[in-house]
């Protein structure tokens, strides 16, 4: 038996199971990454992006942003093989929730063609949607959608991109607010609900399953020691992690690999 298949056993028999992912999930769908080599603060100065700046100057703040929504969002991308694995897992109700550090939205993608697919299908017997919700929490937001800083309304991020890109800055809500794009900058606190949030679910959690993340930024970095103080943790990452010690299951491979193959042995 190898490491991926006790996993799926424990997966089968645990009552909660959460994932965390990382920038590694999305890397192969082409995203790209902030740091390292050839990574977006490369090209471009996080200095300009920082909460201070929104405040001080929400207009060239805006102006700078679109830039770098671009570089970020310019093509649309895809979930891979991974998001959709996980989303299946949720589907088939072994997976309770998908916490995130990315802010690209993929995970919703994927759980939207996951029911998509259910919806078409003939096997689909359940008379609500309900009992294949999972949760999905984006501990740094996401940032294709922009949030409104006075009455707090989140809408599709792209019209007020194209607005600001038209000279519309900084880009206002109908009640006069500035739209902020929907992610902790910088300098931002997270806020104390999302964090909450997390630890509940690191604690509740029987299998918690980190995936795609090199789990050094917090609050991440925390939440897997968190849940392997009394369940099963497992590290599914390309690199070596500082919670590779505190995991039952140490996983170096590619992710659009290993978790389609930890979705097919659970069934
Ligand atoms: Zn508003």
């Amino acid at each position: 038996m190898d490491d991926l298949e006790s996993l799926a056993a424990e997966i089968d028999r645990a009552s909660t199971v959460v994932a965390l992912t990382g920038a590694g999930i999305s890397a192969p769908s082409g995203v790209p990454t902030f740091r390292g080599d050839d990574g977006v603060w490369e090209h471009f100065d996080e200095g300009q992006f920082t909460y201070g700046r929104f405040q001080r100057d929400p207009a060239g703040f805006w102006d700078d942003r679109g830039d770098l929504q671009r570089e970020l969002f310019g093509e649309a991308y895809e979930p891979n093989a991974a998001h959709v694995a996980l989303a299946e897992l949720a589907a088939e109700g072994y997976l309770d929730a998908v916490v995130t550090q990315n802010t690209d939205g993929l995970h919703r993608d994927a759980t939207a063609r996951v029911r998509g697919a259910t919806a078409d299908g003939e096997n689909d017997t359940t008379d609500e949607s309900e009992g294949t919700d999972h949760e999905i929490l984006e501990l740094h937001g996401n940032a294709r959608r922009v949030r409104c800083v006075d009455c707090g309304r989140r809408q599709d991020a792209d019209p007020v991109f194209e607005r600001a890109e038209d000279g519309d800055l900084p880009p206002r809500c109908d009640c006069g607010g500035t739209f902020k794009p929907d992610v902790v900058l910088f300098g931002e606190q997270l806020p104390g609900a999302v964090i909450q949030r997390a630890r509940t679910l690191a604690g509740e959690s029987d299998v918690f399953l980190a995936i795609g993340s090199s789990l050094v930024v917090q609050p991440a970095a925390s939440l897997p020691r968190q849940a392997a103080a009394d369940g099963t943790l497992a590290v599914i990452n390309l690199e070596e992690t500082p919670c590779d010690g505190d995991a039952a299951v140490v996983c170096r491979a590619d992710v659009t690999e290993a978790v389609p193959r930890l979705r097919e042995l659970v069934r």
